[in-house]
């Protein structure tokens, strides 16, 4: 079993892909699945439907230069509209699920609550990323500016662990040392912050829920994976079981990036027998 969990389209505020251009490249790439988890980052971004939608330049990952991004959410109706379209049409070539990348935060626990009552009957797997705290965005070093690389790191695990005892609708911990990526200072020693990670892991395995293995490290040239092979080792030394791969894909170019090198370093170095796939919610385990 081929599968990419985690992969962006048109309907993340960041990516210009056509939906059915990512389903076309997989099935190239002898995917057997595919799960879309398009963007919601309530605080920074509104919902289409509020209206009144600002818009800025983009220079993210797998957006041309110079071009606009809405400060928007996936357009749910015309998303959930579109896959059930995109199944359809490319049944028994691939199997495609629905999803979404919940970029939450403690102060936006309550909105989100909401979008999951609102669409859990579509919803086969929901990843829990944080992308910023107090509003504030890790990728332009608006949170990281004025604190110690000690006190950004440390405040950054807590909140996560804040905010995963307050929702628990999600099935994964996507990029769970996604700091790293913006992390000007260099990489933060594992050591340093081992107990409040292991805490997080611990609360995630007796909540059942799982952790990603986001292969986008290797564009980002990270020299390790992401999270790091001390936190994949520390999660399964914990019992965890629960674990997906995902590309984080802006554009087809990225789809499915390095996922046999991945599929290698989990089992081979880590230790790990399988690897997850969602419906409704519900965790699939298959041999890697
Ligand atoms: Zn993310
Ligand atoms: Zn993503």
């Amino acid at each position: 079993m081929l599968a990419d969990y985690h992969i962006h389209t048109e309907f993340s505020d960041d990516s210009n892909e056509p939906m059915e251009n990512q389903i076309r490249r997989a099935i190239e790439l002898g995917l057997d699945e595919i799960c879309f988890t398009e963007h919601v980052d309530y605080g920074i971004k509104k919902d289409w439907e509020e209206g009144d939608i600002t818009w800025r330049g983009g220079d993210g990952i797998g957006t041309p230069k110079g071009s606009m991004e809405p400060l928007a959410n996936c357009n749910y109706p015309e998303y959930f509209g579109k896959l059930v379209r995109m199944r359809e049409l490319f049944k028994g070539e691939i199997t495609i699920k629905q999803g979404l990348e919940f970029g939450i935060q403690s102060i936006t626990v309550e909105q989100f609550q909401k979008l999951y009552d609102r669409y859990s009957d579509r919803l086969d797997f929901v990843l829990f990323s944080m992308h910023q705290v107090d509003n504030k965005e890790f990728w332009t070093q608006d949170f990281q500016r004025g604190r110690t690389q000690k006190e950004y790191n440390e405040l950054y695990y807590q909140e996560i662990l804040k905010t995963m005892k307050l929702f628990r609708n999600y099935s994964v911990l996507a990029h769970l040392d996604l700091l790293v990526r913006y992390d000007p200072a260099g990489v933060y020693p594992f050591e340093l912050v081992e107990d409040i990670i292991a805490e997080i892991l611990k609360q995630a395995i007796s909540d059942g829920k799982g952790i990603e293995l986001n292969t986008s490290s290797w564009h980002y040239g990270l020299s390790d994976t992401q999270p790091s092979r001390a936190i994949l080792k520390l999660y399964k030394d914990l019992g965890g079981r629960i674990l997906t791969i995902g590309s984080d894909a802006h554009s087809t170019k990225y789809l499915a990036d390095h996922m046999h090198e991945a599929r290698t370093i989990l089992k081979e170095e880590i230790g790990f027998q399988e690897f997850c796939t969602f419906e409704h919610m519900t965790p699939i385990f298959h041999s890697l």
